[in-house]
């Protein structure tokens, strides 16, 4: 064994303990650390020939990146829809990498089992009934690319192909209709060999982001019997809103559709009783797509994607060789996504469900909720904001209430980044400039409030 490799599993107990202290010190450091950190252009480092051993690599590591990396783990990052982790979700992900487990088949260990197991929990908190079953994917893109594709195989079903033999081209024209879509959607749809340009928008609700169901029903009527994948927004990024789930299902019976929902952080509404009906339908969905190191609050590369046809996602993701398992029954879990090998992704949301339970995850989404919309009353409140959406969920869409040009909301963005006590982003609803804040870390409380409107404030 090399020298630094013995050296190091010698005195791995005493390396771990290290790095515990030195992790532990990282987020009791949290609340102070800037909230982002513009990146500055570094030199770049020779491959090292000779390597420093584990406790050369963490002092490096202290002094060289770690001042570069944000503080969007806590509390006043509120940039796209970032979620922190939970103390026993930390520690599920460190015992993830300790055990290191491939939990795609089930030669080995229970590794699967528990997989199966989180996803029941999951399909529970959510709202989901039995017949829908589901699998962990490395993050919401990754699961609304399976449910797309186990749409892909529906359509084929419908004109008496399968497309994952005979390949998209044997298709035809493929419409896929939806009000608010997340970019995702449209590289899914790339990567599916389905193009981009199989995308039409349907119209919303007057001032909404929200489709409007009767358009949705011309533009599926217009096809003239002809299937159509329709991906229904359950929280979009900008306002946090929500398709009429019920409404959409119901069109299922005067047209051939499936019904994808992008779910990513709105499943979470669910678990609101206050909220829960923005995600009535739910269950009905053909696929949904729930992101979990958004609103689940578990470090990043972990969402699931859920569906009723089983038998049409191993069509697409069968993966046979003679030393794997065959799909069976109860598959292995390598026949339902795109990847074979991956780490044991549920350890992280095992723990924090068992350590918080359904109770601790409302508080966190009911607490998320409540920030956000005093934040936004305090906004509404000072006549230099302008709120450009009511809160609904746990997003803040807003701007400046006079002449919102594109260069003064960058300006915004980027002096409040540069202040390090805040971070949000910029985006642009209905043609205006805005700014968003989107509240979904565990660690949020209303005590931060001050500091994020003084933030705000101080770069007008
Ligand atoms: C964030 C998000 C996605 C993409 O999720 P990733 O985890 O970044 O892959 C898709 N849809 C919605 C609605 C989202 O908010």
């Amino acid at each position: 064994m090399h020298d630094r490799l013995s050296d190091d599993l010698a005195r791995l107990p005493q390396l771990l303990a290290q790095t515990s202290g030195y992790a532990a010190d990282l987020l009791s450091g949290l609340e102070e650390r800037p909230v982002a950190v513009p990146p500055a252009p570094r030199a770049r480092r020779e491959l090292p020939a000779e390597g420093k051993g584990l406790a050369g690599a963490l002092e490096e590591f202290r002094q060289h990146w770690e001042p570069g990396f944000s503080g969007s783990a806590g509390p006043r990052y509120l940039g796209f829809v970032t979620g922190g982790a939970t103390p026993a979700a930390l520690v599920g992900d460190w015992l993830t990498a300790v055990l290191d487990q491939n939990p795609v088949s089930g030669l080995d260990s229970a590794a699967p089992d528990l997989e199966r197991e989180v996803i029941g929990w999951l399909r529970e908190l959510f709202g989901l009934g039995e017949a829908h079953s589901g699998a962990f994917v490395s993050g919401a893109t990754a699961s609304n690319l399976v449910g797309l594709a186990i749409a892909r195989e529906w359509l084929g079903e419908q004109a008496g192909v399968e497309v994952s033999e005979a390949g998209a081209g044997a298709l035809g024209p493929v419409t896929v209709l939806s009000g608010t879509p997340h970019s995702s959607v449209c590289k899914a749809l790339s990567m599916l060999g389905l193009g981009r340009n199989a995308l039409q928008t349907v119209p919303t609700l007057p001032g909404r982001e929200a489709v409007d169901p009767d358009a949705l029903e011309e533009a599926l009527a217009a096809l003239q019997g002809r299937p159509a994948i329709v991906v229904a927004n359950a929280g979009t990024v900008n306002t946090g809103d929500f398709d009429d789930l019920r409404a959409i299902a119901a069109l299922r019976e005067r047209h051939p559709l499936w019904l994808h929902v992008d779910a990513a952080f709105g499943a979470f509404a669910a678990l609101s009783p206050s909220h829960a009906h923005l995600v009535e339908g739910l269950d009905e969905a053909d696929s949904v797509c729930v992101d979990l190191h958004k609103w689940g609050n578990v470090p990043y590369d972990s969402a699931v994607q859920f569906t009723r046809r089983r038998d049409l996602q191993i069509r697409v993701f069968r993966n046979s060789a003679a030393y794997l398992g065959r799909p069976t029954e109860t598959p292995d879990l390598i026949h339902l996504t795109p990847e074979n090998s991956r780490r044991l992704r549920a350890l992280a949301a095992w723990f924090s469900l068992t350590a918080y339970g359904r109770d601790g995850h409302r508080e966190i989404v009911e607490r998320n909720m409540a920030t956000a919309r005093a934040l936004g009353d305090r906004l509404s409140a000072d006549p230099r904001w302008r709120l450009l959406a009511p809160v609904r969920l746990n997003v803040v869409c807003f701007t400046v209430a006079d002449d919102p040009a594109p260069g003064r909301i960058d300006h915004i963005v980027k002096t409040v980044a540069s202040g390090g006590d805040l971070f949000v982003t910029p985006t642009v609803l209905n043609g205006t400039p805005a700014l968003r804040a989107a509240f979904s870390n565990w660690r949020t409380t209303p005590d931060h409030l001050d500091r994020i409107v003084s933030a705000l404030n101080a770069a007008l």
